[in-house]
């Protein structure tokens, strides 16, 4: 068995383990270990994703007027979908001769600077839907990125198999809900976190099985359940009659209070995992061997990834949906098998640093292939020739590495270099889960894009809207409403927006006010509500009778009696952090 080693991060600096099973990892599927350590591979590989800094444009080839995320001063060629899945073009016409005088890297951003790019990354059919990004099975869906099989579903993120549901964030089966973050077929629901399988609920956390319930936390299977009191159901209705949802400054309080509930009284458990064997991270369900990772469903041997579905030996990856043998790449598409160093890709084999190929096996260095194999840098090669040629620029690599700005090297085993990316840090998804400033943004070597001058002119401000929803006039889908924010922010705010129609019934039907902010101020208001991709050693909080900060009385006694209780584990909070952090033992004897 191999020995675990400490190594440098060629990025950040700091040490970092590699695992003997790593090694393993590494050996079987034939790839160099990684000089960076994980959390620098993955902000890597995030720089190269834009989800929803998007801009007008015209397709290159039908001109007709599309949405894409590449800006219109890129001299990049864009194509609308329908016409780059088309046969009126071919990524062959881009090909390049392999050139031994200059580093692969360089030769590789010449061949992604000349080939025409999709529009949006949908490689699998969204009808009716506008707007979404990292999209695929959608029907009706809006403004929404990392979405799979949903219906009517807007303003979301990494929202699967959901239907009618608006402002979520990572839920699975979730219907008529608002405001969902981490949940699972909840039904009728406004505001909850962590919770699943809830009906007719709002401002929960940590809740399971609940139905009734409100403003409350760590609840298993309750129902009449109004601010941690049990009432019966004349009082819970009475109670929560003199709740007034439809109004937003009422909702704002009540949000404060929920938060506030949440940070000093609740229990957490070290990590969200859901019948799981041998994982550590967050969000985790029916797994087994997820390590270091996080946002995982139904995945097995995985390391050091997130947003991982139906996965099987998937290391320092991102965005995998029914894929095989992944590493260092993201969104391969579905039904993908034996993909490195590469990205937005679907139904391939065999695939190495070749972003946005479809339906393709064995590739190096292609750029925007369908249906092609054995091809080098765009350039068809026999089977033989590609056999031969591949170990030969493996070694070129490795002679005449790439080196950026930083003075980092990159030999093969390495992501692209961030310097090479089309976007700049933060209209990626980098910015979301790694936030910089600007100014830590350009000591770092990253790219940034200061907000543009809008045009917009707003027909209304936050203040001018009425405080509750029945107030609502139907002319409000023709305002232009600014964001409370109005760009100062550092969260791609787009400064103005307007409530559509669907939106609207939405909001009416749920009793809901309108929203002050921007889509986009709004995601990153519930991205604050998650935790980092980042795990901290820590200990349990549990000192005997009560919580380390006495905030919490053990309503049992515990497995350690009146002693501390001795329990280690990984976590996503930080040791700074206020919450109450149990282990998966103390917990359980806390929340049944
Ligand atoms: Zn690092
Ligand atoms: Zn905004
Ligand atoms: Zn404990
Ligand atoms: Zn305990």
């Amino acid at each position: 068995m191999p020995q675990p080693e400490i190594k440098i991060c060629q990025n950040c600096k700091q040490q970092f383990i590699i695992e003997s099973d790593d090694f393993d990892f590494y050996k079987k599927v034939n790839v160099p270990a990684p000089t960076w350590c994980p959390e620098c591979l993955m902000v890597r590989k995030m720089i190269w994703r834009n989800e929803r800094a998007l801009y007008k444009r015209e397709c290159d080839l039908c001109g007709k007027s599309i949405i894409t995320v590449y800006k219109p001063d890129l001299d990049n060629r864009v194509y609308c979908h329908p016409c780059w899945i088309s046969d009126k073009w071919n990524g062959e016409e881009y090909a390049q001769e392999y050139d031994w005088d200059t580093p692969f890297f360089v030769q590789w951003r010449k061949l992604f600077g000349k080939v025409p790019k999709f529009d949006l990354f949908t490689p699998r059919d969204n009808p009716d839907s506008a707007f979404v990004n990292y999209a695929g099975w959608n029907k009706n869906c809006y403004l929404s990125y990392s979405v799979v099989r949903n219906e009517n579903v807007m303003y979301s993120r990494a929202v699967d198999d959901s239907k009618d549901a608006l402002d979520c964030l990572y839920t699975i089966g979730v219907e008529l809900c608002y405001a969902n973050i981490e949940g699972e077929n909840n039904y009728n629901c406004k505001y909850l976190l962590r919770a699943g399988n809830c009906v007719d609920c709002a401002f929960l956390f940590d809740c399971i099985n609940c139905k009734d319930c409100f403003l409350s936390t760590n609840l298993r299977n309750k129902r009449y359940v109004f601010e941690n009191v049990q009432y019966t159901r004349d009082e819970y209705l009475k109670k929560l009659e003199g709740i007034d949802f439809g109004s937003a400054s009422t909702t704002a309080d009540l949000r404060e209070r929920f938060l506030q509930k949440i940070r000093e009284r609740a229990l957490h458990k070290f990590a969200q995992m859901v019948k799981s064997v041998n994982c550590t991270g967050h969000f985790i369900g029916s797994s087994k061997n997820v390590r270091n990772s996080f946002d995982v469903y139904r995945s097995e041997d995985c390391k050091y990834s997130a947003r991982l579905i139906d996965a099987r030996d998937v290391f320092s990856s991102y965005g995998v949906l029914k894929c095989e043998r992944v590493y260092e790449s993201f969104a391969p598409g579905v039904q993908t098998y034996n993909y490195f160093f590469s990205f937005c890709g679907d139904a391939s084999r065999n695939v190495f640093y070749s972003p946005l190929c479809y339906s393709s096996f064995n590739l190096f260095g292609c750029v925007g292939l369908r249906n092609k194999q054995y091809c080098i840098l765009n350039k068809q090669y026999s089977k033989q020739e590609y056999e031969k040629l591949v170990p030969k620029i493996v070694q070129h690599m490795n002679a005449m590495p790439y080196k950026d700005k930083k003075g980092r090297v990159y030999t093969y085993g390495e992501f692209f270099p961030a310097e090479l990316s089309p976007f700049a840090y933060n209209e990626t998804i980098a910015q979301e889960y790694f936030p910089l400033t600007k100014e830590q943004a350009i000591e770092q070597g990253y790219e940034w894009k200061d907000p543009e001058r809008k045009e917009y002119k707003v027909t209304a401000t936050p203040e001018d809207l009425p405080d509750h929803i029945k107030d609502v006039k139907d002319d409000i889908i023709k305002q232009i409403i600014g964001c409370a924010h109005s760009g100062k922010c550092n969260e791609q705010c787009t400064t103005a927006f307007k409530i559509i129609p669907d939106e609207l019934q939405f909001y009416k039907k749920m009793n809901l006010p309108l929203p002050r902010l921007c889509p986009n101020c709004r995601h990153y208001q519930r991205l604050r509500q998650r935790n980092p991709l980042r795990l901290w050693h820590r200990k349990c909080q549990c000192a005997g009778e009560k919580s380390d900060n006495g905030a919490h009385k053990n309503t049992v006694s515990h497995f350690h009696k009146k002693e501390h209780c001795p329990n280690e584990f990984e976590t996503t909070y930080a040791p700074e952090r206020k919450e109450i952090i149990y282990c998966k033992k103390c917990y359980q004897s806390e929340v049944v």
